[in-house]
C-alpha cells in the first residue's frame, strides 16, 4: 500500500500545490509525533485527506500546531528541488523499505529546502509560497486503528 502511494498514485489531475503540501504534511507529522509518512492519502484540488498511525489522539493544541507549522513552512518559501539517486546513494533520511523491490536504478528524489526529502515522481510547485495557504478542515481519530486523519484544503 505504501509503495503504491509513493510511486503510483499520481494521476493526471494532480494539483501541484496540494501535492507539495502533502510532502510538507508528511514531514511535519513525522517531526511532531514521531510517526511514519501517511499510510493512506487522497490529495486533490478541492479537498484532501491523509491518514497517519499515531500512538494517541492529538490534542486540540497539537492539531493547531500542525496548521501553524504548515503555514510557517509556506511563508518560508522553501525551494523544491529534484535529484536523481540510486539505491546506493540514497540519503539516510529516505526509508529504503518503502521503495518497491522493482524500483529501477534511478530514483527521483524531491527535496523541500532542508526540511524534507522523499522519492516522488509527481508534480510540485517550485517553492512553498506557491502552495498558498494550508487550511485544516477537520480531523478524525479512530481509537481502534490508532489512525489520525487530517482533512485539509489549499486556498
Ligand atoms: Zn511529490
Amino acid at each position: 500500500m505504501d509503495e503504491d502511494f509513493i510511486f503510483n498514485e499520481h494521476h493526471k489531475d494532480e494539483f501541484p500545490p496540494a501535492h507539495t503540501a502533502e510532502h510538507l504534511l508528511n514531514q511535519t507529522m513525522m517531526r511532531l509525533f514521531g510517526c511514519s509518512r501517511s499510510y493512506n492519502a487522497h490529495v486533490e484540488r478541492k479537498k484532501s485527506k491523509m491518514s497517519f498511525h499515531l500512538d494517541q489522539k492529538p490534542s486540540r493544541q497539537q492539531e493547531k500546531e500542525i496548521e501553524r507549522r504548515m503555514n510557517e513552512l509556506i511563508d518560508e518559501d522553501l525551494p523544491v528541488t529534484f535529484e536523481i539517486a540510486t539505491r546506493d546513494t540514497l540519503p539516510p533520511e529516505v526509508d529504503q523499505d518503502r521503495l518497491p523491490s522493482d524500483t529501477s536504478d534511478a530514483i527521483r528524489l524531491v527535496r523541500i529546502g532542508d526540511y524534507d526529502v522523499c522519492p516522488c515522481i509527481g508534480k510540485h510547485v517550485r517553492s512553498t509560497s506557491q502552495i498558498g495557504r494550508f487550511e485544516m478542515l477537520g480531523t478524525n481519530w479512530d481509537e481502534i486503528e490508532k489512525s489520525f486523519r487530517v482533512r485539509f484544503k489549499i486556498v
